[in-house]
């Protein structure tokens, strides 16, 4: 195939991207997006696969092969819970392809000093993405601790890695070779530095860092598109580096924080919240039928708990009773809510829930007051009223549903432990508040045998 048709097929390839990442701005039309997108990258390979510069095709088709069995047993094993983790080794796989994708175009003669710049970045950006992808996913699957890791002299050393790595960087320039001592530096310093950046971010502002982290494979990848001269490359990795950025700055908006203050200011690491005192009074699913049974309104506020109950399809059943006995039912969604953006909405979309009862945070909390149950399916952090009115605790100035304002709040959750980010939640102790302790599912059918009993 010529040049010049590889490239129309990569534009086709492009408007597909483009057209299909629109197509994802709605749970109504995102499932057709995602595939459109797909289809895109399926030409993209393809007419890729028609380049003139392959040389023999049996390593393409052998690697093809090998990530296609382990891509779909991956995804056929994984549990819906760990989805988020998938996400950050999806980043992390991204990340080193690019190291690689860059490493391996200096064996390219006559590379400009363009390129070799360029395969400095996709070698650099791609080495931190990996090294900080993993730490992200021993965090989010719980291997390593979840709270952020400070020590005394932090940023000196950050800053020292950071200079020796754009000395090392400079000097690769200088005198460019596949076996150049610097070139070695960069990705052991550029790996060390991934590591470097992530272990200070935790608890809560995680979703902040799985974003940028999207957002640098993205990058990443633009750099080794440029470092191989190729044209599908360099778009894709923008767009992934655009939509990861916007992406960045709508989960610090959610945080109420600058980008600046989430990978600098190391989360909790110097706070302690005010201790909370108070009773606790559980309740139990008949009583809690009787009060749903009479409530012209009920808005569920679902967070990570019920993802893990996989409690989806009785809230939505739930739902439906109480629409049937005349309540006004929303389900309302904090922008952070889960383990990995728009958690809460695939789980509920997988659910069929009518996309018209989602309300957003900023939607919810002006006519909470005159909710008459709030019911919080396994969220904790994202209703934590500490993050309102305790200016000691770790996650204070966070924009919460202010579930605590409803006339009654139900708790579904298991014990009294804290949320992702190890704060203690006064809403259970709050005068309006009926924990139901169990298991989300559980607690839900059990309701619902109520209603139908
Ligand atoms: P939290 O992690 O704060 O709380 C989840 C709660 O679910 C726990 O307190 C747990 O309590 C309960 N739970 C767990 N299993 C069950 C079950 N089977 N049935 C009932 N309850 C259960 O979740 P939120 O959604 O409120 O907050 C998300 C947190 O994660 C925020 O701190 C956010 O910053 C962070 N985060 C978000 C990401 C994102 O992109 N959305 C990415 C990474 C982190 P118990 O054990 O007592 O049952």
């Amino acid at each position: 195939m010529s040049l010049e048709l590889i490239n129309v097929w990569y534009v086709v390839a492009a408007g597909l991207f483009i057209y299909g990442l629109k197509q994802l701005g709605s749970p109504a039309t995102a499932v057709r997006g995602n595939l459109l997108s797909s289809v895109g990258m399926l030409i993209a390979v393809v007419a890729t696969l028609f380049s003139q510069q392959i040389l023999e095709f049996q390593w393409i088709l052998a690697a093809a092969i090998v990530g296609a069995l382990i891509g779909a047993v991956a995804a056929q094993r994984v549990a819906m819970t760990g989805m988020p983790e998938m996400v950050a080794l999806f980043n992390g796989s991204g990340g080193i392809a690019s190291l690689l994708v860059g490493w391996a175009a200096l064996y390219n003669i006559g590379n400009t000093t363009f390129t070799n710049i360029t395969i400095l970045l996709s070698v650099l950006i791609g080495g931190v993405t990996f090294s900080g992808s993993i730490v992200a996913w021993g965090k989010l699957s719980e291997i390593m601790a979840s709270r952020a890791i400070v020590f005394g002299a932090q940023r000196v050393v950050n800053a020292l890695i950071l200079i020796t790595l754009v000395a090392c960087g400079v000097l690769f320039c200088l005198e460019p070779a596949i076996d150049s001592p610097y070139l070695y530096a960069v990705i052991g310093l550029s790996l060390l530095f991934g590591v470097m950046a992530v272990i200070p971010i935790g608890g809560a502002d995680m979703p902040v860092v799985i974003s940028l982290l999207n957002a640098y494979s993205g990058l990443a990848a633009c750099a080794a598109g440029f470092a191989i001269n190729n044209n599908i490359l360099i778009v894709a990795g923008s767009l992934v580096g655009a939509a990861g950025m916007i992406l960045t700055n709508i989960m610090c908006k959610a945080m109420n924080r600058s980008l600046a203050n989430v990978l600098f200011s190391g989360f909790g690491a110097v706070k302690t919240a005010t201790k909370i005192e108070g009773e606790v009074k559980p309740i139990n699913t008949e009583d809690a039928y009787l009060i749903l049974e009479a409530a012209a309104s009920v808005t569920f506020v679902p967070g990570y708990g019920m993802a893990v109950a996989q409690a989806q399809h009785v809230v939505r059943e739930l739902g439906e009773l109480l629409e049937k006995n005349g309540a006004d039912v929303t389900y309302a969604i904090h922008p952070v809510a889960g383990r990995m953006p728009g958690h809460m909405n695939v789980l509920l979309a997988e659910a069929n829930v009518p996309y018209d009862q989602l309300v957003e945070m900023d939607d919810i909390n002006p006519r909470i007051d005159n909710i008459d149950v709030a019911v919080v399916i396994g969220a904790n952090d994202v209703v934590n009223p500490a993050a309102r009115e305790d200016e000691n605790s770790p996650i204070y100035g966070m924009p919460i549903i202010n579930v605590d304002h409803a006339r009654t709040v139900f708790v579904l959750k298991r014990t009294m432990a804290s949320g992702f980010s190890g704060v203690d939640n006064p809403l259970f102790f709050g005068e309006n508040t009926r924990m139901l302790f169990g298991d989300a599912k559980e607690s839900i059918s059990g309701v619902i045998s109520q209603f139908k009993g």
